[in-house]
């Protein structure tokens, strides 16, 4: 086992000491990584020229804020939720600015696989059972125009757009797999039952949706800030009475969109609807190609994508990089990590992510967060049903996305242990399917 080199980039959370060992199958072992929202660990090495994202442009600079600062609308964050929203916006012709308190595009979206699809795992049985037809529809449509949103929007961009076949699959349950694309076509949606791949491993079967979508979220951003009014290392640090603050001067907007990931602006409400969940992501050379994007029906298992001449690998626990790598190197024995990185996501109680008004003391706040993993499909949706909010427009997903609506007690047991030892626990044990 021999010490590395390594890239740590730190954003909003400590991590308390570092060290990171490599051992002969390139695997990497960590030790005394405390709880933080981001890191990225490049190991540096021969293969870095072949390393994720290669192709990418230098994202745009933007001025830092300084002074006082009037506007209509003030969206706070510039991840791939806060550009959309100023896209749109700026579209419409609204009088709005963007606060970002570092770089846009350096927060999740820029450690995101890029996956873009309706089918967020085996979700539709499930809300159909949960939540009832009319939400589940409700949800699936939304989606599916935030896909379509993105093909129309990125088709002619250059971000790494391609259209593919998404398969979600199952190693061991071929009815989990049969009832899902039932409830799909109940939704209306044309999902199919699939058995053909091309994963290193056998399945049981997969749910296979066409004209799924593949990008960089950090190019894409990059292709579509320019023209934007935003404002780079500028952090809200507090919003009152239409007023947000920052270091050196203030904004006075009448409406705020807080687009910052996390329930940031809402207080200990908003943070209990919701926990914590760490997305792990390689990426691997000499494999083979893939034939779509796959995703793994079971809540812990890999999602992959290809990446320039290597595929993009990445997997859903809590602190389990050790159990992530190990996973990945039982499917991918002979591949070789090039690249290592780790992201916190929020996870909603009912599947469904937190976008609207939020009521309290801040006047006009409206908050966009509780992905679930799935932020990119999502922040398109949410994206258009902010500026449906902003501009006081009808918006039938309103209901389905208020931040303030009951998350029901089922949930509330089911998730409530999750939701406790998330927020209070530094990290514990990951869970993969076992290879059979
Ligand atoms: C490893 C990994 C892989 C993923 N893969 C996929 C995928 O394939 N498909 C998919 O759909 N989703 C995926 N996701 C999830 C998805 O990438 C995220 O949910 C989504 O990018 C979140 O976007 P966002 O704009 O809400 O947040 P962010 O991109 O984090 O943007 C929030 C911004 O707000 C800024 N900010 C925070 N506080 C303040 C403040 N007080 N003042 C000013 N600015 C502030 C931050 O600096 C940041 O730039 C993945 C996530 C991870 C971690």
């Amino acid at each position: 086992m021999k010490a590395v080199s390594v890239d740590l980039i730190l954003t909003d959370n400590i991590a308390l000491s570092s060290n990171a060992k490599m051992g002969k199958n390139g695997s990497l072992f960590f030790v005394d990584i405390f709880y933080c929202r981001r890191f990225i660990l490049t190991v540096r090495g021969e293969s870095m020229e072949q390393l994720i994202w290669k192709d990418r442009k230098k994202l745009p600079d933007f001025p830092a804020a300084e002074g006082e600062y009037k506007t209509d609308v003030l969206i706070i964050g510039g991840g791939i939720c806060g550009i959309l929203c100023a896209y749109f916006l700026s579209w419409a012709g609204v009088d709005y600015m963007l606060a970002e308190a570092g770089k846009i595009g350096q927060g999740i979206s820029g450690l995101s696989s890029g996956m873009i699809t309706v089918q967020h795992g085996l979700i539709y049985d499930k809300m159909l059972k949960e939540l009832g037809r009319e939400k589940a529809q409700l949800y699936y449509r939304a989606n599916q125009q935030a896909l379509e949103r993105y093909i129309s929007l990125c088709r002619n961009l250059d971000c790494g757009f391609e259209q593919k076949t998404g398969y979600v699959y199952s190693r061991t349950d071929r009815s989990a797999i049969e009832k899902e694309v039932r409830a799909v076509r109940i939704l209306g949606g044309t999902a199919e039952f699939s058995e053909r791949h091309s994963l290193p491993f056998g399945i049981a079967g997969a749910v296979k949706t066409l004209g799924q979508v593949q990008l960089d979220p950090e190019r894409l951003i990059g292709c579509l800030a320019p023209g934007l009014n935003i404002y780079e290392h500028t952090r809200i640090e507090k919003i009152e009475k239409g007023q947000a603050f920052f270091k050196k001067g203030k904004i006075t907007a009448e409406k705020v969109i807080a687009a910052v990931h996390a329930p940031e602006f809402t207080g200990w409400a908003g943070r209990m609807k919701l926990y914590r969940r760490q997305v792990d992501s390689v990426v691997l050379d000499s494999c083979a190609p893939m034939d779509g994007i796959y995703c793994d029906a079971a809540r812990a298992g890999l999602a992959m994508r290809n990446c320039g001449s290597g595929i993009l690998v990445s997997g859903n626990g809590r602190g389990g990089k050790t159990q992530f790598l190990s996973a990945v190197s039982e499917c991918w024995p002979q591949a070789k990590v090039l690249q290592y990185w780790s992201g916190q996501e929020y996870m909603s109680f009912d599947g469904i992510p937190c976008v609207g008004p939020c009521r309290g003391r801040h006047g006009k706040l409206y908050v966009a967060y509780g992905w679930n993993r799935w932020g990119m499909t999502n922040a398109m949706a949410a994206a258009m049903l902010l500026r449906d909010l902003v501009l006081e427009r009808e918006n039938e997903y309103a209901d389905l996305y208020l931040p303030q609506r009951s998350i029901g007690k089922r949930q509330l047991v089911v998730h409530g242990w999750s939701a406790l030892s998330h927020w209070f626990l530094p990290g514990s044990k990951n869970h993969f399917q076992k290879k059979h």
